[in-house]
């Protein structure tokens, strides 16, 4: 297996002139270290743990370009260099048989992507960061968001140096952020969508201000404070249960859905809306479990005369209209529209 590679203080004119360039140059799976203008303490900026999410790589190219030196010392952690250099470019979320790499950050580590994840969290310990933000794209289109474990004000600070909302998610399933603590906050930021103009702008600024604060814990302030989504469900298909998307119900497959549900990510919803149409019942078409254990199907979805709308005022983000992400892993997140949890 590949192991990472070190660079300190890489010279602005070696990291390539486009983001192919800079990863090519990289070669695999690299840690570059940049040394602040205090160098008694240091944060760390983790991303392209998904070879299909180019927008954090694409911020660090650009800001080790620049040539700036952070208000601390930077390491920077690039993961999945090999899986997003594998053609089609920037496609693979990890390579062909591989695990999710973002959820082998729990024991055992035992094969490929689990060894690369110990070695990752194997780097944040030797470096004791004050913070660690680990950078994605989402699965579709839409607004950034930050998740992070528990809330506090340095969660609340390091979200609010990227974007306006925050998730507070309890879901235990193996992700890099799920590690942190008092000493180390980390939070996940999903800058938006893989091909989002937007998206990689908030990666840029984001990361800008991550390295020029002086203080990271008061930097992101923001009027009015962040949107807080606490306990997402997550409505999950269950096995063998086929799903497509089409204006209009499918014969041959169990679910259709709308087209444009990514156009729900964020905004409320109510029984009013049509999401799509199946001729099935939620309980045999659909999983959703909520943060006590108990099936949220019924509180999440209902099926009328065949067509599939949400059960109550909902809140749905990380809406996919990605038949293989819905199988693999779920429809959408949930929460009560006021950002609660889904009652029960
Ligand atoms: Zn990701």
């Amino acid at each position: 297996m590949r192991r990472f590679r070190f660079l300190r203080d890489p010279d602005p004119a070696a990291v390539g002139d486009s983001v192919e360039a800079f990863l090519s140059w990289l070669d695999g799976p690299a840690c570059l270290y940049v040394s602040g203008a205090d160098d008694s303490r240091c944060r760390a900026f983790v991303t392209l743990l998904h070879g299909n999410e180019p927008s954090g790589a694409m911020a660090l190219w650009r800001w080790l370009r620049h040539g700036e030196r952070p208000a601390v010392n930077l390491v920077c952690i690039v993961a999945s260099v090999t899986a997003a250099l594998t053609e089609p470019l920037f496609t693979h979320r990890m390579l062909p048989r591989a695990r999710d790499l973002n959820r082998c950050f729990r024991p055992p580590f035992d094969d490929a992507q689990g060894r690369l994840a110990e070695e990752i969290l194997e780097l944040l310990r030797l470096h004791r960061p004050e913070a660690v933000v680990d950078m994605h794209n989402t699965s579709g289109s839409g607004p950034s968001f930050a998740v992070c474990t528990f809330p506090d004000r340095q969660h609340d600070a390091l979200a609010a140096l990227f974007t306006g909302r925050l998730i507070i998610s309890h879901l235990d399933l193996g992700a890099l952020m799920e590690r942190s603590d008092q000493r180390c906050p980390t939070v996940t930021i999903e800058v938006g969508g893989r091909l989002d103009d937007a998206a990689h702008c908030c990666a840029w600024e984001g990361l800008c201000r991550y390295a020029a604060a002086g203080d990271i814990f008061s930097a992101g302030a923001r009027e009015g404070g962040l949107e807080r989504l606490t306990d997402p469900v997550r409505l999950e298909l269950r096995a063998g249960v086929s799903l497509t998307y089409a204006q209009r119900p499918c014969a041959g497959h169990d679910i259709t859905l709308r087209p444009d549900i990514e156009q729900h990510n964020f905004g409320n919803v109510g029984p009013q809306v049509v999401l799509g149409w199946t001729g099935g019942i939620p309980g045999r078409l659909f999983r959703a479990v909520d943060a006590s254990g108990a099936c949220a199907v019924d509180r999440l979805v209902r099926i009328e005369a065949g067509e599939l709308r949400p059960a109550g005022p909902l809140k749905l983000f990380m809406v996919t209209t990605n038949a293989a992400i819905a199988q693999d892993d779920c429809l959408f997140y949930a929460v009560a529209d006021d950002g609660r949890p889904i009652s029960a």
